[in-house]
């Protein structure tokens, strides 16, 4: 029996159960997929600017306490583990191919002056000047205009992951491999037990006992919660990525043109990011998109000359119909608690949704309202973070 069980071995899974064993709990993490295979894994790592934390939104002002507590995070985890997880102030450049693009820009610059997020107006020539990469793009017209984000952030997600799963183990956190949740006993109001699976265990279940328990499950977590009788959505939102290897680093920055991205990794490799893909729990990549994404990268950078595509891959978002994640108690468990739907901010949200929902588990008071990501809530359609405003998005993009 322990203190407290957590239910997905993902970013923020682990997250949790390095906040509550720090504090002294005994913790189980069970996590069905091998790192590899989670949405975190396959996070492209970019933390956009911190908005004010006065900032109006509640996902704002969420996104602002993770981001501070990110920085203590990475030092703490390479002190412990030697992992450094390349967290780093690289900046973000927003650009634009065409007048639709630069209409959208004007629109992004005010709502991040809005947020007091330092955010500078770039020419063409200006682009060319801090990213000579750009210049041909620049010069042959595929791009106009951009915005300079100083204070955009990169972080290396497999690196992060490994760093917290070492770190859990430093702290005393069980993690359970291949151990699938099939079933949650309740009665009286308190989950009882949880019966689990082990891969090659057939069908054989064995049950797990706590006194508190966290789902955590992403994209899945939608499901495990119609076990306690708690409807939450978390629809699995595709996103592939290719990863090139370049003779030599091109960038400096994080490069971002509409959907798409370029994250450049010190070692020299280039990810190419994403689709916003409607494909049910299908993580499969597919040719198309991956040469679309090559494509996309010549488009901004040119013939790339000893590009070698290394790896593709893809992931599942777990997205919310109100772009804000589920982080709190189960309504109708006394003893359950909800993490879950962090869609595309899930990595740069994790730190906060860690400390706040440990605070709730413990009894402490959480230094955040975390009344608008009650997981009993009704979320409100027409946020432009939900995951039907980036489907739109997406399907504009690729129908102009
Ligand atoms: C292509 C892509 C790019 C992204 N880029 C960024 C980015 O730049 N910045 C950012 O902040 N976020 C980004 N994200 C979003 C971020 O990756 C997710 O929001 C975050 O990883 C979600 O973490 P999670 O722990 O909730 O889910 P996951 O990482 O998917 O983990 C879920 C866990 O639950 C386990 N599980 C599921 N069902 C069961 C079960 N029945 N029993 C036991 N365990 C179970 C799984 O095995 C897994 O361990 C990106 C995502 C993708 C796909």
């Amino acid at each position: 029996m322990t203190d407290c069980c957590i239910i997905g071995g993902g970013i923020i899974g682990l997250s949790i159960a390095r906040e509550l064993a720090g504090r002294g709990l005994s913790v189980r993490v069970l996590a069905r997929d091998a790192s590899r295979d989670t949405a975190s894994w396959a996070a492209a790592g970019i933390f956009p600017p911190a908005p004010d934390f006065a900032a109006a939104s509640a996902n704002d002002r969420l996104t602002a306490y993770s981001d501070r507590l990110h920085r203590s995070w990475a030092e703490e985890l390479r002190a412990e583990t030697g992992i450094d997880n390349e967290l780093g102030q690289c900046g973000g450049l927003h650009l634009a191919r065409d007048d639709r693009g630069v209409a959208r820009l004007r629109e992004a610059q005010s709502s991040w002056h809005s947020k007091g997020t330092r955010c500078d107006w770039l020419t063409g020539t200006d682009l060319a000047i801090r990213e000579p990469a750009l210049r041909a793009a620049v010069e042959q017209g595929r791009l106009q205009c951009g915005l300079l984000l100083p204070d955009e952030m990169r972080i290396r997600p497999p690196q992060h992951l490994e760093a917290l799963k070492q770190s859990c183990r430093m702290r005393g956190v069980e993690i359970v491999p291949a151990a699938e949740v099939r079933a949650i006993d309740v009665a009286d109001g308190r989950i009882e037990g949880i019966r689990i699976a082990r891969s090659g265990g057939g069908l054989a279940t064995e049950t797990i006992h706590s006194d508190r328990y966290c789902l955590a499950a992403g994209a899945w977590s939608g499901d495990l919660a119609a076990l306690l009788g708690l409807h939450i959505e978390t629809r699995p939102i595709r996103g592939q990525i290719a990863l090139l290897r370049l003779p030599e680093q091109v960038l400096t920055r994080v490069v971002n043109v509409g959907l798409e991205y370029l994250v450049p990794r010190d070692d020299g490799r280039l990810l190419v990011g994403s689709t916003i893909e409607d494909a049910g729990f299908d993580k499969a990549t597919t040719p198309l998109v991956i040469e679309r994404l090559i494509a996309f990268a010549h488009h901004v950078l040119g013939p790339l000359p000893g590009a070698v595509l290394e790896q593709s891959w893809a992931g599942l978002r777990p997205g919310s119909v109100d772009g804000r994640p589920f982080i709190g108690a189960a309504p109708a468990c006394s003893n359950a608690f909800v993490a879950a739907g962090h869609f595309r901010a899930g990595l740069h949200q994790s730190t906060g949704t860690a400390v706040l929902l440990a605070d709730l588990m413990t009894g402490r008071t959480p230094a955040l309202d975390l009344a608008p990501f009650a997981p009993g809530r009704r979320p409100e359609a027409g946020s432009p973070d939900s995951v039907q405003a980036y489907l739109a998005r997406a399907a504009e993009a690729s129908a102009g």
